[in-house]
């Protein structure tokens, strides 16, 4: 039905009047999606868009997926709710599943209903099995917005208080084109990373718990370290009898294509010893969790309960997700779909010199903005293309690594070869657009216009 003229303006104020300033929204004009089918959604005034975000990376196979959906409403119309006071089919079937698929031998599985409530919980974890407060975390990284997962959180714009309940140490190396060692090769930019950890490792006061770190920083801007970084620093961290902690929040799940979990790209560092997961495998259902060595897991002393975690309704949601995406194999799809999407987006933009890269694996793609004739981030652009893009019809999501120069593109699993085709034609124009704005380019100069 048609809305009455300023429902959208009345919305926005009542938002901006009732939620906390710092809850960021996208867009000038902020959009209010009302549904969504395969890798579209539909906003209030009924425009279309093809989804290249997700929510971020939250829509894992498809949005209103019939499978979730049918698991959802049956679960709901038995029961909803249980706690973890009682036996539940669908968690220990679930929990199975992803013990058997963590690659961590003797898994146990822990379930919460956010990435946030993932890291806190493993953080904890880690803690109390090491019985030490100290950890180490990647400049640039980010982890969630509790007390403690903020104080591992090392992108600033993120990080809103400096006080934590840990004492962290923020080791070089999630970022390979940046920071003081960019100029290094690779091999020596290992090195430098080594030595940094090592460094800090001389500072710290008595032990060290763990390190958490994310395959891929997701927020930082979809950047990855170079090969053999992670498996060097896991011969340093063994040594000392520091734990691994992976935050697969945005990289698990088969996004990255060649790989089930981001670890594994990392050649040499094994399985973590915690790893973290949520967004996509509850298909927009809150779902999160830890998986683990039984040791870990199980070193809390006192009994603990969740009365959301594990919940028969996301279970269910999550158990028809990953059936689905196990059954359809769209960890090959992200493979074979993202490498086109990444070779084209690649193609369109060669002579642009408003981009610097265009970096990825499977359908985690990023491509990072700078001003024209120089190695700055412009963050400028970024909105811009952004909105663009919207205009065309496409979402996609903006980075906060970098200052927020970093365009990020990470569609439903199950995207179509002519999907990815339209998505990047609308992305290339919005990119062209963009670059032959004059505020742009003034900008590039150095004048700031406003
Ligand atoms: N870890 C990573 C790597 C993330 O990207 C996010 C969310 N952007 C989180 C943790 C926090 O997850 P949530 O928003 O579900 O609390």
């Amino acid at each position: 039905p048609p809305r009455p003229p300023g429902a959208h303006a009345d919305l926005l104020r009542r938002h901006r009047s009732v939620l906390p300033a710092w809850l960021a929204l996208n867009y000038d004009q902020p959009i209010e999606l009302t549904h969504g089918r395969g890798r579209h959604v539909w906003d209030a005034e009924g425009r279309r868009y093809l989804d290249f975000f997700g929510g971020i990376l939250t829509t894992m196979t498809a949005h209103a997926l019939p499978e979730v959906t049918r698991a959802v409403s049956e679960q709901v119309g038995r029961i909803a709710h249980t706690s973890t006071l009682y036996l539940s089919r669908p968690m220990v079937e679930l929990a199975e599943r992803i013990a058997q698929l963590s690659g961590i031998p003797d898994a146990r599985v822990f379930f919460t209903t956010s990435g946030t409530e993932a890291n806190d919980t493993a953080l904890l974890l880690a803690t109390a099995a090491r019985g030490s407060q100290q950890v180490l975390a990647m400049r640039n990284s980010y982890h969630g917005r509790s007390f403690s997962t903020v104080g591992v959180t090392g992108n600033r714009d993120w990080s809103p208080t400096g006080a934590s309940p840990l004492h962290t140490l923020f080791v070089h190396g999630g970022v390979r084109s940046r920071g003081p060692f960019a100029h290094l090769t690779d091999e020596r930019f290992v090195e430098a990373c080594v030595a940094d950890l090592t460094d800090l490792l001389g500072q710290a006061h008595g032990r060290v718990a763990a390190l958490i770190a994310e395959p891929i920083q997701g927020v930082g801007g979809f950047t990855s370290p170079p090969d053999g970084l992670y498996a060097a620093f896991r011969e340093v961290l063994d040594r000392h009898g520091i734990l691994w902690i992976s935050d697969e929040v945005q990289t698990g799940w088969g996004r990255t294509g060649n790989h089930f979990w981001g670890w594994q790209a990392h050649a040499g560092s094994g399985p973590p010893d915690l790893l973290t997961f949520a967004k996509g495998i509850g298909n927009g259902m809150s779902v999160g969790g830890v998986v683990g060595r039984a040791e870990i897991m199980n070193c809390l002393d006192a009994n603990s309960i969740s009365t959301f975690g594990g919940s028969p309704v996301t279970m269910a949601a999550a158990l028809a997700n990953l059936g689905y995406l196990i059954d359809h194999d769209l960890q090959r799809n992200a493979r074979r779909v993202g490498g086109l999407l990444i070779e084209r987006l690649r193609a369109a933009t060669a002579g642009l010199d408003l981009v610097r890269e265009v970096r990825g694996r499977g359908l985690m793609i990023g491509v990072e903005l700078v001003r024209p004739g120089s190695q700055e981030p412009h963050p400028r652009a970024a909105s811009a293309v952004l909105e663009a893009a919207r205009e065309g019809g496409l979402l996609i999501g903006k980075g906060g690594g970098h200052h927020g120069s970093v365009l990020r593109v990470a569609p439903p699993l199950t995207l179509t070869v002519a999907e990815a085709d339209e998505g990047a034609a609308i992305l290339e124009a919005a990119l062209r657009a963009t670059a032959a704005t004059p505020s742009v380019r003034a900008d590039a100069e150095g004048n700031h216009a406003s």
